[in-house]
């Protein structure tokens, strides 16, 4: 954080400097955009072909074949889930939340794509429907589903707590549910666990001093958040401990509800000559 009380005095000109416009980093305009009518015309059709409960407190993997939808679903209760996505057929590529929001901005919605890591950087899925995109942005700079929190995890905690040992978190979750998923070790798939995309959590920075803060999300039973797979998916959510998180996180303290995740087919043909996308064009000679 930057400090009340500066050890170094302004120069004569510093509100000249701070007058100087922002200009962004990394204007879309020239992404490949995402084919939205295809999807819109796609997602009118949809069948669900397979469901997962996440139960409060834990995380469930699923699988989504490219050109299938999976959506994750409020139901019993306002809960926020921490989502991480694997390409299924080689797990070294992961969501880069970082990324993401370099291009997409801290928060997403739909038209906006969930990126991968280095060498790949490709799109994995695109958000094809938000039933929260009513939101926006609240007098505070908040907004859903953000891609700015890591994930909660023990580390964290232990840290903050003095010494806690809490197994609960996000990051615990995501573990246990991979491990199971892969029939690995959890602490072989614990560095697989990555940022996540923090869905339906209501968070921003506050204004004054730039800190990470959540409150009450305003996700009701009914919402859902929908994805298209642009590639094979390898899925894990967690319903996080912090339940809406409106108070806290990292213990059992917080009401919390389960997650439903579906995974949807469009109709045969839907999609027409639709190829999902290659890995990134760089030749990775990085000027060697
Ligand atoms: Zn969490």
């Amino acid at each position: 954080m930057k400090p009340d009380h500066p050890q170094n005095t302004a120069p004569d000109d510093a509100g000249t400097r701070r007058a100087v416009r922002p200009v962004v980093c990394y204007p879309p305009d020239t992404l490949p955009a995402p084919e939205m009518a295809l999807y819109r015309a796609a997602r009118e059709g949809l069948q669900v072909i397979s469901s997962v409960t996440v139960p409060p407190r834990e995380a469930r993997c699923f699988r989504v074949a490219a050109g299938q939808f999976f959506r994750i679903h409020s139901v019993d209760g306002p809960q926020v889930g921490d989502l991480n996505l694997w390409n299924a057929n080689e797990l070294s590529e992961r969501f880069y939340s970082g990324k993401t929001r370099a291009l997409h901005g801290t928060h997403l919605s739909t038209g906006d794509r969930m990126w991968s890591c280095f060498p790949y950087m490709r799109p994995m899925a695109t958000i094809t429907h938000d039933t929260l995109d009513w939101y926006g942005f609240d007098a505070f700079g908040g907004s859903v589903h953000d891609v700015i929190g890591t994930r909660c995890d023990p580390y964290t905690h232990n840290l903050l707590s003095g010494g806690g040992q809490y197994h609960h978190c996000c990051h615990s979750n995501l573990t246990r549910a991979l491990a199971d998923e892969t029939g690995l070790p959890l602490a072989e798939v614990e560095g697989d666990v990555h940022d996540v995309l923090n869905v339906f959590m209501c968070t921003g920075f506050t204004r004054d001093t730039g800190q990470y803060f959540m409150k009450a999300s305003p996700v009701r039973p009914g919402d859902y958040l929908e994805f298209f797979a642009e590639i094979d998916l390898l899925g894990a959510l967690s319903a996080c401990p912090g339940g809406d998180c409106s108070a806290e996180h990292s213990s059992d303290t917080a009401a919390c509800f389960p997650l439903l995740v579906e995974v949807l087919r469009p109709a045969p043909g839907a999609l027409g000559a639709w190829t999902g996308p290659s890995v990134n064009g760089y030749d990775r000679s990085h000027g060697a």
